[in-house]
Protein backbone atom coordinates (compact mmCIF):
# COMPACT_ATOMS: atom_id res chain seq x y z
CA UNK A 1 0.00 0.00 0.00
CA UNK A 2 2.60 2.22 1.24
CA UNK A 3 5.23 1.82 -1.77
CA UNK A 4 2.73 2.83 -3.97
CA UNK A 5 5.04 4.80 -6.74
CA UNK A 6 8.09 3.73 -4.94
CA UNK A 7 8.89 0.30 -7.05
CA UNK A 8 8.70 2.18 -9.45
CA UNK A 9 11.71 4.04 -9.24
CA UNK A 10 14.33 1.04 -8.58
CA UNK A 11 16.38 1.05 -11.35
CA UNK A 12 18.69 -1.60 -13.47
CA UNK A 13 19.94 -5.61 -12.28
CA UNK A 14 17.66 -8.16 -11.63
CA UNK A 15 18.26 -10.26 -8.54
CA UNK A 16 21.53 -12.11 -8.48
CA UNK A 17 22.64 -15.36 -7.50
CA UNK A 18 20.21 -18.53 -6.13
CA UNK A 19 17.86 -18.32 -3.23
CA UNK A 20 19.58 -20.54 -0.27
CA UNK A 21 17.28 -23.46 0.73
CA UNK A 22 15.28 -22.52 3.52
CA UNK A 23 17.00 -21.96 6.65
CA UNK A 24 15.70 -21.80 10.30
CA UNK A 25 14.04 -18.34 10.20
CA UNK A 26 12.44 -15.77 12.87
CA UNK A 27 10.28 -13.06 13.09
CA UNK A 28 10.19 -10.56 15.79
CA UNK A 29 6.56 -9.27 16.85
CA UNK A 30 5.78 -5.76 17.02
CA UNK A 31 2.83 -3.88 17.63
CA UNK A 32 2.01 -0.04 16.95
CA UNK A 33 -0.19 2.34 18.42
CA UNK A 34 -0.22 0.90 22.16
CA UNK A 35 -1.90 1.43 24.45
CA UNK A 36 -5.01 0.71 21.57
CA UNK A 37 -5.27 1.89 17.62
CA UNK A 38 -8.93 3.06 17.07
CA UNK A 39 -9.87 4.57 14.20
CA UNK A 40 -12.33 7.03 16.48
CA UNK A 41 -10.75 10.46 18.11
CA UNK A 42 -11.57 8.95 21.75
CA UNK A 43 -11.31 5.31 22.07
CA UNK A 44 -13.25 3.78 24.66
CA UNK A 45 -10.79 2.07 27.83
CA UNK A 46 -12.90 -0.78 27.91
CA UNK A 47 -12.28 -1.93 24.43
CA UNK A 48 -8.30 -0.85 24.93
CA UNK A 49 -8.74 -2.85 28.27
CA UNK A 50 -10.26 -6.01 26.48
CA UNK A 51 -8.24 -6.22 23.41
CA UNK A 52 -4.91 -5.45 25.46
CA UNK A 53 -5.37 -8.45 27.54
CA UNK A 54 -6.37 -10.84 24.56
CA UNK A 55 -2.94 -9.21 23.30
CA UNK A 56 -1.06 -9.82 25.83
CA UNK A 57 -2.15 -13.50 27.86
CA UNK A 58 -2.24 -14.90 23.89
CA UNK A 59 1.21 -13.99 23.55
CA UNK A 60 2.30 -14.88 27.36
CA UNK A 61 0.36 -18.45 26.57
CA UNK A 62 2.91 -19.12 23.48
CA UNK A 63 5.72 -17.51 25.55
CA UNK A 64 6.47 -15.00 21.98
CA UNK A 65 8.35 -11.54 22.76
CA UNK A 66 6.79 -8.83 21.24
CA UNK A 67 7.72 -4.84 21.72
CA UNK A 68 5.17 -2.23 21.68
CA UNK A 69 5.53 1.12 20.23
CA UNK A 70 3.38 3.75 22.06
CA UNK A 71 2.15 7.30 21.25
CA UNK A 72 1.73 9.35 24.36
CA UNK A 73 -1.24 11.05 23.40
CA UNK A 74 -3.14 7.77 23.11
CA UNK A 75 -2.21 7.17 26.24
CA UNK A 76 -3.21 10.47 27.82
CA UNK A 77 -6.71 9.80 26.12
CA UNK A 78 -7.39 6.34 27.85
CA UNK A 79 -6.51 8.37 31.69
CA UNK A 80 -5.85 5.92 34.02
CA UNK A 81 -6.02 2.73 32.57
CA UNK A 82 -3.53 4.38 29.63
CA UNK A 83 -0.57 3.88 32.02
CA UNK A 84 -1.56 0.72 33.32
CA UNK A 85 -2.29 -0.93 30.05
CA UNK A 86 1.50 -0.38 29.47
CA UNK A 87 3.07 -1.91 32.32
CA UNK A 88 1.95 -5.31 31.41
CA UNK A 89 4.66 -4.83 28.20
CA UNK A 90 7.04 -3.44 30.69
CA UNK A 91 7.91 -7.00 32.14
CA UNK A 92 8.72 -10.57 30.88
CA UNK A 93 9.19 -10.93 27.02
CA UNK A 94 7.35 -7.55 26.12
CA UNK A 95 8.93 -4.28 25.62
CA UNK A 96 8.14 -0.63 25.21
CA UNK A 97 9.05 1.64 22.30
CA UNK A 98 8.52 4.78 21.36
CA UNK A 99 6.10 6.02 18.47
CA UNK A 100 6.46 9.54 19.36
CA UNK A 101 3.80 11.45 20.98
CA UNK A 102 1.02 11.68 18.21
CA UNK A 103 1.28 9.85 15.19
CA UNK A 104 2.74 12.35 13.78
CA UNK A 105 4.04 12.00 9.72
CA UNK A 106 7.92 13.45 9.38
CA UNK A 107 7.19 14.24 5.77
CA UNK A 108 5.21 17.39 7.27
CA UNK A 109 7.65 18.30 9.97
CA UNK A 110 11.09 19.63 10.32
CA UNK A 111 13.59 18.35 12.10
CA UNK A 112 13.07 20.26 15.18
CA UNK A 113 9.66 19.42 15.41
CA UNK A 114 10.38 15.12 15.02
CA UNK A 115 12.47 15.99 18.06
CA UNK A 116 10.12 17.29 19.88
CA UNK A 117 7.73 14.22 18.95
CA UNK A 118 10.73 11.76 19.82
CA UNK A 119 11.55 13.46 23.77
CA UNK A 120 7.44 14.08 24.33
CA UNK A 121 6.68 10.65 23.35
CA UNK A 122 9.05 9.55 26.16
CA UNK A 123 6.47 11.16 29.22
CA UNK A 124 5.03 7.64 30.39
CA UNK A 125 7.14 5.52 28.88
CA UNK A 126 10.87 6.55 29.98
CA UNK A 127 10.50 6.27 33.95
CA UNK A 128 8.45 3.61 33.59
CA UNK A 129 11.12 1.38 31.88
CA UNK A 130 13.48 3.04 34.25
CA UNK A 131 11.12 2.11 37.13
CA UNK A 132 12.04 -2.06 36.32
CA UNK A 133 15.74 -1.15 35.01
CA UNK A 134 15.26 -1.45 31.23
CA UNK A 135 15.08 1.11 28.54
CA UNK A 136 13.76 2.08 26.04
CA UNK A 137 16.23 1.75 22.87
CA UNK A 138 13.76 1.58 19.66
CA UNK A 139 11.94 4.60 18.01
CA UNK A 140 9.47 3.44 15.14
CA UNK A 141 8.18 6.53 13.09
CA UNK A 142 4.93 6.52 11.95
CA UNK A 143 3.90 5.51 8.87
CA UNK A 144 7.41 4.01 8.78
CA UNK A 145 8.53 8.01 6.89
CA UNK A 146 11.94 8.14 7.80
CA UNK A 147 13.43 10.87 5.83
CA UNK A 148 11.99 12.03 2.39
CA UNK A 149 15.22 13.75 1.80
CA UNK A 150 18.72 12.84 1.84
CA UNK A 151 19.39 15.35 4.37
CA UNK A 152 16.34 14.56 6.68
CA UNK A 153 16.98 11.14 6.08
CA UNK A 154 20.58 11.72 7.60
CA UNK A 155 19.66 14.57 10.06
CA UNK A 156 16.98 11.87 11.44
CA UNK A 157 19.78 9.25 11.92
CA UNK A 158 21.49 11.93 13.61
CA UNK A 159 18.52 12.56 16.35
CA UNK A 160 17.78 9.45 16.44
CA UNK A 161 21.57 8.04 17.83
CA UNK A 162 21.68 11.39 19.97
CA UNK A 163 18.72 10.32 21.82
CA UNK A 164 20.26 6.73 22.22
CA UNK A 165 17.92 5.12 19.94
CA UNK A 166 18.07 2.57 16.76
CA UNK A 167 15.09 2.75 14.50
CA UNK A 168 12.48 -0.16 14.42
CA UNK A 169 12.73 -1.79 11.27
CA UNK A 170 9.58 -3.35 9.94
CA UNK A 171 9.88 -5.77 7.14
CA UNK A 172 6.29 -7.61 7.00
CA UNK A 173 2.93 -5.60 6.26
CA UNK A 174 -0.50 -6.64 6.29
CA UNK A 175 -2.39 -3.89 5.98
CA UNK A 176 -4.16 -4.74 9.74
CA UNK A 177 -5.51 -1.36 9.79
CA UNK A 178 -7.52 -1.77 7.01
CA UNK A 179 -8.49 -5.21 8.10
CA UNK A 180 -9.46 -3.36 11.52
CA UNK A 181 -11.48 -0.61 9.84
CA UNK A 182 -14.16 -2.94 8.16
CA UNK A 183 -13.66 -5.28 11.65
CA UNK A 184 -14.93 -2.34 13.73
CA UNK A 185 -17.97 -1.57 11.42
CA UNK A 186 -18.71 -5.27 11.72
CA UNK A 187 -18.57 -4.74 15.49
CA UNK A 188 -20.45 -1.84 15.27
CA UNK A 189 -23.08 -3.13 13.51
CA UNK A 190 -22.73 -6.69 15.49
CA UNK A 191 -22.80 -8.70 12.25
CA UNK A 192 -21.27 -11.77 13.30
CA UNK A 193 -20.31 -13.83 10.30
CA UNK A 194 -18.94 -10.31 9.06
CA UNK A 195 -16.29 -10.28 11.66
CA UNK A 196 -15.55 -13.83 11.10
CA UNK A 197 -15.62 -13.65 7.12
CA UNK A 198 -13.22 -10.34 7.68
CA UNK A 199 -11.23 -12.31 10.37
CA UNK A 200 -10.73 -15.49 7.25
CA UNK A 201 -9.90 -13.24 4.53
CA UNK A 202 -7.18 -11.17 7.29
CA UNK A 203 -5.53 -14.18 8.53
CA UNK A 204 -5.22 -15.59 4.55
CA UNK A 205 -3.99 -12.47 3.05
CA UNK A 206 -1.65 -12.49 6.12
CA UNK A 207 0.03 -15.91 4.92
CA UNK A 208 0.67 -14.43 1.22
CA UNK A 209 1.93 -11.68 2.67
CA UNK A 210 4.64 -13.06 5.35
CA UNK A 211 5.51 -15.78 2.37
CA UNK A 212 6.21 -12.67 -0.23
CA UNK A 213 7.81 -10.54 2.10
CA UNK A 214 10.49 -13.47 3.39
CA UNK A 215 10.59 -14.22 -0.68
CA UNK A 216 11.27 -10.27 -1.03
CA UNK A 217 14.19 -10.45 1.33
CA UNK A 218 15.77 -13.68 -0.12
CA UNK A 219 15.74 -12.13 -3.35
CA UNK A 220 17.32 -8.68 -2.22
CA UNK A 221 19.60 -9.95 0.04
CA UNK A 222 20.44 -13.50 -0.92
CA UNK A 223 19.62 -15.03 2.34
CA UNK A 224 17.19 -15.28 5.18
CA UNK A 225 16.98 -12.28 7.47
CA UNK A 226 15.04 -12.00 10.71
CA UNK A 227 12.33 -10.97 9.71
CA UNK A 228 10.33 -8.32 11.24
CA UNK A 229 6.32 -8.15 11.58
CA UNK A 230 4.57 -4.69 11.64
CA UNK A 231 0.90 -5.09 13.97
CA UNK A 232 -1.00 -2.98 15.62
CA UNK A 233 -2.79 -3.23 18.83
CA UNK A 234 -6.46 -3.44 17.41
CA UNK A 235 -9.36 -5.22 18.06
CA UNK A 236 -8.92 -7.23 14.69
CA UNK A 237 -5.18 -8.27 15.81
CA UNK A 238 -6.84 -9.22 19.64
CA UNK A 239 -9.15 -11.85 18.17
CA UNK A 240 -6.83 -13.38 16.19
CA UNK A 241 -3.11 -13.77 17.56
CA UNK A 242 -3.67 -17.02 18.30
CA UNK A 243 -4.27 -18.24 15.07
CA UNK A 244 -1.66 -15.10 13.69
CA UNK A 245 1.36 -16.50 15.26
CA UNK A 246 0.36 -19.56 14.29
CA UNK A 247 0.99 -18.85 10.11
CA UNK A 248 5.10 -18.19 11.26
CA UNK A 249 4.87 -21.68 13.06
CA UNK A 250 2.91 -23.09 10.33
CA UNK A 251 5.63 -21.66 7.53
CA UNK A 252 8.74 -22.30 9.78
CA UNK A 253 9.25 -19.71 11.77
CA UNK A 254 10.85 -19.35 15.62
CA UNK A 255 10.04 -15.94 16.95
CA UNK A 256 12.86 -13.83 18.67
CA UNK A 257 12.55 -10.11 20.48
CA UNK A 258 13.39 -7.05 17.91
CA UNK A 259 16.59 -6.62 19.92
CA UNK A 260 17.60 -10.50 18.53
CA UNK A 261 16.06 -9.90 15.34
CA UNK A 262 18.16 -6.79 14.83
CA UNK A 263 21.49 -7.78 15.88
CA UNK A 264 21.62 -9.20 12.11
CA UNK A 265 24.29 -7.33 10.46
CA UNK A 266 21.07 -6.09 7.51
CA UNK A 267 19.85 -3.61 10.61
CA UNK A 268 23.36 -2.26 11.01
CA UNK A 269 22.65 1.20 9.43
CA UNK A 270 19.83 2.49 8.38
CA UNK A 271 18.70 1.98 4.61
CA UNK A 272 20.52 4.76 2.79
CA UNK A 273 16.83 5.65 0.96
CA UNK A 274 14.94 8.59 1.16
CA UNK A 275 11.33 8.33 0.42
CA UNK A 276 8.17 10.14 1.28
CA UNK A 277 6.54 6.63 1.37
CA UNK A 278 6.94 3.81 3.55
CA UNK A 279 7.96 0.77 2.41
CA UNK A 280 9.34 -2.39 3.94
CA UNK A 281 12.70 -2.69 4.52
CA UNK A 282 13.07 -5.40 1.48
CA UNK A 283 11.99 -2.55 -0.81
CA UNK A 284 14.68 -0.14 0.86
CA UNK A 285 17.48 -2.67 0.42
CA UNK A 286 16.66 -3.47 -3.13
CA UNK A 287 16.39 0.42 -4.11
CA UNK A 288 19.94 0.97 -2.54
CA UNK A 289 21.35 -2.18 -4.09
CA UNK A 290 20.36 -1.45 -6.99
CA UNK A 291 18.07 -4.30 -7.61
CA UNK A 292 14.96 -4.66 -9.58
CA UNK A 293 11.62 -5.78 -7.71
CA UNK A 294 8.29 -5.38 -9.22
CA UNK A 295 6.07 -4.21 -6.35
CA UNK A 296 2.76 -4.70 -8.70
CA UNK A 297 3.25 -8.52 -7.54
CA UNK A 298 2.59 -7.66 -3.87
CA UNK A 299 -1.11 -8.76 -2.84
CA UNK A 300 -3.51 -6.20 -1.66
CA UNK A 301 -6.23 -6.63 0.75
CA UNK A 302 -9.34 -7.41 -0.61
CA UNK A 303 -11.33 -5.08 -2.70
CA UNK A 304 -14.21 -6.06 -0.37
CA UNK A 305 -12.80 -5.64 2.67
CA UNK A 306 -11.35 -2.12 1.37
CA UNK A 307 -15.21 -1.22 0.29
CA UNK A 308 -16.71 -2.07 3.33
CA UNK A 309 -13.77 -0.28 5.32
CA UNK A 310 -14.66 3.22 3.59
CA UNK A 311 -18.26 2.91 3.56
CA UNK A 312 -20.16 4.72 6.49
CA UNK A 313 -22.19 2.60 8.29
ZN1 LIG B 1 1.54 3.85 13.97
Amino acid sequence: MALVGFAACTVSASAEGPVPPEASRVVAITFDDLPYASDRSTASPDAAIAAQRQIVSARRRARVPATGFVNEDKVQALGPAGPRLLTEWNKGLLALGNHGYSHFDSNDLDVAGIEKEVMKGEATIRPMAASSDRSISFFRFPYNHVGDTESKRMAIEKLLASHGYKLAASTIDTSDYLFNSAYERAVTERNKAMMQRIERAYLDHSRVQIAYYGELSRKVLGRDVPAIMLLHANRLNAATIKPLLGLFRSAGYGFVSLAQAQTDPAYSAMPTVATKFGPMWAYRWARERLIKVDGRREQEPPAWVSAYAGETS
